[in-house]
């Protein structure tokens, strides 16, 4: 199979930096509303900070890849003498818990890094050092095209509805345009 180059985005965090002042959530939330930068609302956020006051954690999370099903991990992390459960850690959109899901649609959200921005915009915002940006550059086989986020968006609908319903919603739609 034939190499490419690819360039791997990634943000690092330092946990122990964060105060829990939401100001990622906040530019996160602006940068992808619609039209651009017009509300704001954390729900609509690809990063979030999970919060335990009592125990001192705040514990920034990004979207990651939707998962259809519930999964079975549920096992307790102790670093540093703070208790952490596993979906605290977990960056899914899944169907037993309302992170990274579109509050108004349900649809699934997913860190895209920011598009189109030279740094992604929740490290630019970040005043405490707790997210930084790393680039690298890798040589990897070519690999099938990862689905679009419009593909994932009708596979969570097609979960939640089943795919006759998102049909026929798109039958109808098509019908109202023409
Ligand atoms: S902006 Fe930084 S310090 Fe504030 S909540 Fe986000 S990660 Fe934590
Ligand atoms: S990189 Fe951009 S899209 Fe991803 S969580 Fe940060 S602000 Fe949101």
């Amino acid at each position: 199979m034939a190499k490419v180059k690819k360039i791997i985005k990634n943000i690092r965090i330092d946990a122990d930096k964060c105060n829990g002042c939401r100001g990622c959530e906040i530019i996160c939330s602006a940068f992808h509303a619609e039209p651009k930068y017009s509300s704001i609302n954390p729900a609509r956020s690809r990063i979030r900070i999970i919060t335990h006051r009592l125990k001192d954690i705040w514990l920034p999370v990004f979207a990651g890849e939707y998962a259809a099903a519930e999964c079975s991990g549920r096992d307790i992390y102790v670093i540093d003498g703070k208790e952490y459960d596993e979906c605290g850690f977990c960056r899914a959109s899944c169907s037993t818990r309302d992170l990274f899901k579109e509050p108004d649609t349900g649809l699934p959200l997913k860190c895209d890094m920011c598009e189109g921005e030279e740094q992604p915009l929740c490290v630019k915002w970040c005043m405490h050092d707790v997210l930084t940006y790393e680039e690298r550059e890798v040589e990897v086989e070519e690999e099938e095209e990862k689905p679009e986020e419009l593909d994932i968006g009708i596979e969570s609908l097609a979960d939640k509805y089943g795919m006759q319903k998102v049909l026929d919603a798109v039958a109808r739609m098509t019908k109202k345009d023409e």
